[in-house]
C-alpha cells in the first residue's frame, strides 16, 4: 500500500544515476523520485522491475552524474538579462567597428525602441578615445542609443538619448555640459541618467530581461540566484515587475533590495536588505578601503564611504526587524567596519537568528576571519575574481604586490576556522557560470584560497542555501527537500580537478521541473 501511494504521487524519475551530495558522497546506480510538490520524494537503488505510475515522466540518465541545484548568493540579475540583449563591443578593435554593430542592431530590432551595448573599452580601440555622440548620430540617427562603459562608470549616448533622458537642460547648466555635448555622462548625472533609461523601456522588454538573465543562469546549472537589485544603478520601479514573475522564472529568485531603509524593506515584507551597500569601493579602482597604501600609488589606502555609526546603525535595525542586511566589503578596513557593527548588533539584541552577510570579504585576515567563524553571520564571496584578477599578472598583484594579493580571498583559512562561506559570481561582473566559480576555488592560485572538489560543491550549496535560510529546503539531494537538481556528463569527484571546468550541464531542474535540457 505504502509503496503504492508513493508511486502514484510520483511525478519523475530520474533513473540509473550517480547521486553527489556535499554531505553524503557518491551513492551510484541510483532512481531519484520526484513527487508532484516537486520534492524529492526517494532516492533508492535502481530497480528494473520498478512499477511506475502511467503519469511518470521517467528520464533514464544511464552513465550520468547529479549533483543539488547551484546557489549563485551574488547576483544581479536585470543587469544580467540587459547585457545579454545588448550589443556586445568587448571585441571591437575601432571605432567603425562599433558604429557597424550598431547599426547591424538598428536593423534588427523595432524602430521606437532603445539600443543597448555594453563593454565599451577605449584602451582596446585603435582610436584610444571613446565613441561619440556625434558618430553615434552617424550611425544611428533616430534611435536612441545608451552605450556602458565595461567598468560601468561612465556611458556615451546620441542626441536623441539625450532628448528621451531628459537631459538637454544638463547640457547647458553645470559642469557636465562640455561631457555631454560628446556624449558622455558619469557621476550623479549617470545614475539619473541610467535610472530614466530605465522608466523609458517597455515593460515587457524589461520582463525579457530578467527571464533571459535567469534562463541563462539554468542553462549553467543555478537553480536559486541571490538577486541584488534596485538602488542607485538601476532605480527601484522594476522591482515590482521582477515580484510579479518571480515564480515563473527559470530559477528561484531571494531578492536583496539595495536599500538602507529598512522600514520600507519590513512593510514589502521582504526577508533581506543590501548587497551592494557600498562600505567601500574596488581593488580595480583603488577605492577597496585597504589595511595599508596601495603598492602602485603612495599616499592612496581607497576609502570608508560610511561611518562606523551609520554602519552599526544599519546592521542593529535590520536586526530589531529581523531582516537579513547585506554590505559590500573589500578591503580589510571596510571588513572591520562591518565585523564590529555586526559584533554591536549581536550583543544589543541577543538570540536573534538574522545571518548578517558581508559580500566580498577580499582582505580579511585571520583575525577577522576568526570574529567572522564567531558571529553568527555568512560571508558571500566571489572565488572567479580571485582566479580571474589574482594571479601572479592580474590586477590584484599590479595594486597590493603578489605577498598580499596572495593573502586576499583566503577561502581555505575561512573554512578551516568555520565561516559560512558561499559561493556566487556578482553577474555580470565577472561570467555567471558556477562550473568556473567551482573551478576558481579547486584552481586557486594560492593555497590560502584553494579548495577540494566537495568543499567548492559545499560553498555553492548548502552554504548558499543556509545564506538564504532554506538549509531545510535546498543544497542538498535528501528526502523531502526541494528537487533543484543538475545532471552533469561526468563525475566532478573523479575527474583531473585542472579539468574541472569542463563538466557539463545537460539538465537543471527547479522544484521538479525542468529548466534546461541539452540531454537530447
Ligand atoms: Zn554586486
Amino acid at each position: 500500500m505504502e509503496n503504492n501511494r508513493m508511486q502514484s504521487s510520483c511525478n519523475s524519475i530520474l533513473t540509473c544515476v550517480t547521486v553527489i551530495s556535499p554531505t553524503f558522497g557518491e551513492k551510484r546506480m541510483q532512481d531519484v523520485l520526484i513527487n508532484d510538490n516537486g520534492d524529492i520524494d526517494a532516492i533508492e537503488e535502481h530497480d528494473a522491475n520498478r512499477k511506475i505510475d502511467i503519469n511518470s515522466q521517467v528520464i533514464n540518465l544511464e552513465g550520468k552524474f547529479i549533483i543539488p541545484g547551484l546557489i549563485d548568493t551574488h547576483f544581479h540579475l536585470m543587469a544580467t538579462g540587459l547585457s545579454e540583449l545588448s550589443v556586445n563591443l568587448l571585441h571591437a578593435t575601432e571605432i567603425p567597428d562599433i558604429q557597424e554593430l550598431l547599426a547591424a542592431a538598428k536593423e534588427s530590432t523595432d524602430e521606437e525602441s532603445w539600443i543597448l551595448a555594453t563593454g565599451l573599452n577605449e584602451e582596446k580601440l585603435k582610436e584610444k578615445r571613446p565613441v561619440t555622440r556625434a558618430e553615434l548620430d552617424a550611425c544611428c540617427g533616430s534611435r536612441p542609443v545608451f552605450i556602458d562603459h565595461r567598468s560601468l562608470h561612465y556611458a556615451v549616448v546620441n542626441t536623441e538619448a539625450i532628448k528621451r533622458l531628459g537631459l538637454l537642460d544638463e547640457g547647458t547648466s553645470g559642469g557636465s555640459g562640455e561631457e555631454l555635448r560628446e556624449g558622455i555622462i558619469k557621476d550623479n548625472l549617470l545614475n539619473k541618467s541610467r535610472q530614466a533609461l530605465m522608466r523609458g523601456l517597455s515593460k515587457s522588454f524589461l520582463q525579457k530581461s530578467l527571464r533571459y538573465g535567469s534562463a541563462l543562469a539554468a542553462k549553467k546549472g543555478l537553480t536559486t540566484v541571490h538577486a541584488i537589485e534596485g538602488g542607485e544603478l538601476f532605480g527601484d520601479e522594476y522591482l515590482s515587475i521582477l515580484l510579479d514573475i518571480r515564480d515563473e522564472l527559470d530559477t528561484w529568485v531571494n531578492l536583496y533590495w539595495i536599500t538602507t531603509d529598512i522600514d520600507a524593506a519590513h512593510q514589502k515584507g521582504l526577508q533581506s536588505v543590501g548587497g551592494d551597500i557600498l562600505l567601500d569601493g574596488t581593488l580595480g579602482s583603488r577605492t577597496a578601503a585597504l589595511w595599508k597604501d596601495y603598492a602602485d600609488e603612495e599616499g592612496c589606502s581607497g576609502v570608508l564611504y560610511r561611518t562606523q555609526a551609520e554602519v552599526d546603525e544599519f546592521f542593529f535595525r535590520a536586526r530589531q526587524a529581523g531582516i537579513q542586511p547585506a554590505v559590500h566589503a573589500i578591503g580589510g578596513r571596510a571588513i572591520e567596519q562591518a565585523l564590529n557593527a555586526i559584533g554591536v548588533a549581536e550583543k544589543r539584541l541577543p538570540g536573534i537568528d538574522n545571518r548578517p552577510r558581508i559580500e566580498h570579504f577580499g582582505e580579511a585576515n585571520k583575525a577577522q576571519i576568526n570574529r567572522a567563524s564567531e558571529l553568527r553571520m555568512g560571508v558571500a564571496s566571489q572565488p572567479p575574481f580571485a582566479y580571474l584578477r589574482g594571479g601572479p599578472d592580474g590586477v590584484y598583484c599590479e595594486r597590493m604586490g603578489t605577498e598580499r594579493a596572495s593573502q586576499l580571498y583566503a577561502f581555505r583559512l575561512m573554512l578551516d576556522q568555520g565561516v559560512q562561506l558561499a559561493g556566487g559570481s556578482d553577474s555580470p561582473v565577472v561570467s555567471l557560470d558556477p562550473i568556473l566559480g567551482m573551478h576558481s576555488c579547486i584552481n586557486a592560485h594560492y593555497e590560502a584560497q584553494r579548495l577540494s572538489v566537495q568543499e567548492a560543491l559545499q560553498i555553492y550549496t548548502i552554504t548558499g542555501a543556509w545564506l538564504g535560510f532554506e538549509e531545510r529546503t535546498k543544497g542538498d539531494l535528501q528526502v523531502g527537500m526541494n528537487a533543484d537538481l543538475v545532471v552533469l556528463d561526468r563525475n566532478p569527484l573523479s575527474i583531473e580537478p585542472t579539468s574541472f571546468q569542463d563538466c557539463e550541464v545537460l539538465l537543471t531542474m527547479k522544484g521538479g521541473r525542468i529548466m534546461f535540457n541539452a540531454l537530447g
